[in-house]
């Protein structure tokens, strides 16, 4: 049996010679996932030996990665906002591009309610981290997660129970808003959304890592990546207490067009907040 040491060694140079990108990282997730502890934590089993069992897991998950499968669903779970989430094909993979909105929108919003009850709404919730991440925050929140496909709702409930916040998370089945079931009395302090924006011809040129593997309805949005982004702006303000906030993620090139799609419609435009690279990639407005 091998040390896990010399497990380590091994790992980062196999990821390494298979040009994968920061193999050190994806070596000490892997190794944490195997040995059942945090990634910060596996210098404490250095000198034990790694059990024949661990090591074919090992084994399974390099196969995995080298079939170009994303680290995210090889681990089956992912960290996003300090907070752990289970994550499985066919559920889309929460980004860096998420969490730097979001970070702005969950400031606001515990300014506003820390103590008060608010009620929000996550728009294509996904696994549900925009909308769980916000109530675990905020705990005077209540959270509508809302989307299309069935291993996304399913996973947004895992997670609720996984976060222990189950029962201030309500999570329903429906395109957009259009089945939403308790649509005639709800309206909603803030809608917050990260809707499928990318254009179909760009879908082609993602990585294969994207194309094969996460589900194309999460990420694509008609011609113009657009589709869904109208059918947001023309909806959500009929969801919306007044003075309530729309938080919108969208391509950085698509910051006019939306400014433009919602100027005849209640909602009013306010701000954009910039991703870590520094592009537009969200838009506050605010409903009259
Ligand atoms: N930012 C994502 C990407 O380019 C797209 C996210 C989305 O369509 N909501 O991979």
């Amino acid at each position: 049996m091998a040390k896990v040491r010399d497990v380590w060694r091994d790992l980062v140079l196999t990821l390494r010679e298979h040009h994968l990108s920061g193999p050190t990282r994806e070596a000490r997730l892997m190794l944490a996932d195997v040995l059942s502890t945090s990634p910060s934590h596996i210098y404490l089993f250095w000198d034990q030996d790694l059990a024949q069992e661990k090591m074919e897991k090992l084994y399974l998950m390099l196969e995995e990665r080298f079939n170009g499968v994303p680290l995210q669903y090889v681990l089956g779970e992912w960290e996003f906002f300090s907070l752990s989430f289970d994550i499985r094909k066919g559920v889309f993979i929460p980004r860096l591009d998420t969490e730097s909105w979001l970070e702005e929108a969950i400031i606001t919003l515990r300014a506003r309610f820390n103590h008060d009850q608010g009620i929000i709404c996550d728009l294509g919730c996904g696994s549900g981290v925009i909308g769980l991440t916000t109530a675990y925050w905020i705990p005077g929140i209540q959270v509508y997660a809302i989307d299309i496909s069935r291993p996304a709702v399913d996973m947004t409930l895992h997670n609720a129970g996984k976060l222990g916040i189950d029962s201030r998370v309500i999570v329903e089945l429906s395109d957009l808003f259009q089945d939403f079931a308790s649509s005639s009395t709800i309206q909603f302090d803030a809608i917050l959304s990260n809707p499928p924006y990318v254009k179909e011809e760009e879908w082609f040129t993602l990585s294969p890592d994207i194309r094969l593997h996460e589900p194309k309805d999460a990420l694509v949005s008609g011609s113009d990546g657009l589709d869904l982004i109208r059918r947001i702006l023309n909806d959500s303000s009929s969801y919306l207490k007044k003075e309530g906030f729309l938080y919108l993620e969208h391509d950085p090139s698509q910051v006019e067009a939306i400014a433009e799609i919602a100027s005849p419609t209640p909602l009013r435009w306010d701000h954009i907040i910039s991703d870590y690279q520094g592009q537009p990639r969200a838009t506050v407005f605010i409903r009259r």
